[in-house]
């Protein structure tokens, strides 16, 4: 009978450990998981752009994928999809979330320096509010940097790096009480690492989809955030980085969700590496969207946008937008 009773008592013990482990352990990324991610076929693709027959044959052109937007690829381990659960937005659910949209009264894109920063660091956010004006084709300005005092915001150290990192939450708050009026969003941009409140280690940025601000952190775009050799064109591997992840919060910030349906700005990313492996540009369904909240013209767009790849030394974005054009222009 007591071996009986010692058997039952480790039966229960083997259960309450079970059930621990499944609660406290992070989630990994088994085979499974991984093979919820279904590469979405060509009409899967064509169906989230939508119907385009009522738009102007520019639009039309504009929003054809044709061989120029590879589709989203079948995630490996390590990769984004691999490790969350989403089901993507087409252009019918985004428009049917009716998201934030600029109006006459709000539709100015801030920029703004949170934490130290110098002078120098400052002269560089010049080249990024110009291709955010570029790229949304909005005035986009910059706001004086938004020194913050030791305490206003949960600092800690990074256990695998040891670095200091600050809550992007937190940072969001402060940026909701600075919203300017004529504001359609207002990003903050720091030096500091950021964390958030969930099991990721640290984040690159973070937006909301209805409070209009954003974050996003330069810290580990530099090589030396990691100790590596440092390349010889660092200022434009940091600019690039820098430039996609604005385009990437910024469309957060217009209601647009990760993008599951072609390599995109807007695909979410696990790892350098694989922000790293994005494109600077939008996929047609992201760029639906874009362009059905903003209303601008494609051809105007693009140009401009050639002008400042081009002015960035951002040669690869500037090639591929040249292909755009001529295709834009084809007919
Ligand atoms: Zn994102
Ligand atoms: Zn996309």
């Amino acid at each position: 009978m007591r071996r009986k009773a010692k058997a039952i008592a480790a039966l229960l013990l083997l259960v309450v450990v079970a059930v621990w482990l499944r609660v406290r352990l992070p989630p990994v990324a088994d085979d499974d998981s991984l093979l919820n991610f279904v590469p979405p076929s060509a009409d899967v693709r064509k169906a989230a752009i939508d119907e385009t027959s009522q738009l102007t044959p520019e639009l039309q052109r504009y929003l054809d994928p044709g061989d120029d937007f590879p589709p989203m690829p079948k995630p490996g381990p390590d990769d984004w999809l691999a490790n969350n659960h989403e089901g993507g937005q087409t252009f019918n659910e985004f428009r049917q979330a009716e998201p934030n949209r600029p109006d006459q009264q709000r539709r100015v894109l801030y920029l703004v320096a949170m934490g130290e920063i110098t002078e120098l660091q400052i002269a560089q956010l010049e080249p990024l509010r110009e291709f955010t004006e570029a790229y949304f084709t909005l005035e986009a300005k910059l706001l004086p940097p938004m020194p913050l005092a030791e305490g206003v915001v949960p600092i800690r150290v990074n256990p695998n790096t040891q670095k200091r990192q600050m809550l992007a939450t937190d940072l969001m708050r402060l940026l909701e009480q600075q919203l300017p009026d004529d504001a359609f969003c207002l990003l903050g941009i720091t030096l500091n690492d950021l964390y958030s409140g969930g099991h990721l280690n640290y984040v690159f940025g973070q937006a909301t989809l209805r409070t209009r601000v954003g974050v996003f952190s330069f810290a580990r775009f530099d090589p030396a955030f990691f100790n590596d050799p440092i390349p010889a064109d660092v200022d434009t591997l940091i600019l690039r980085r820098s430039c996609r992840t604005l385009a990437h919060e910024i469309s957060h910030m217009f209601g647009m969700h990760h993008c599951t349906f072609f390599t995109c700005v807007v695909n979410g990313s696990n790892s350098l590496a694989e922000s790293d492996s994005r494109p600077m540009h939008a996929c047609p369904v992201c760029l639906r969207k874009l362009q059905s909240s903003i209303g601008f013209n494609p051809r105007e767009r693009e140009e401009r946008l050639l002008g400042v790849y081009r002015q960035l030394h951002l040669d690869d974005e500037a090639h591929w937008t040249e292909r755009r054009l001529s295709r834009l222009k084809a007919d």
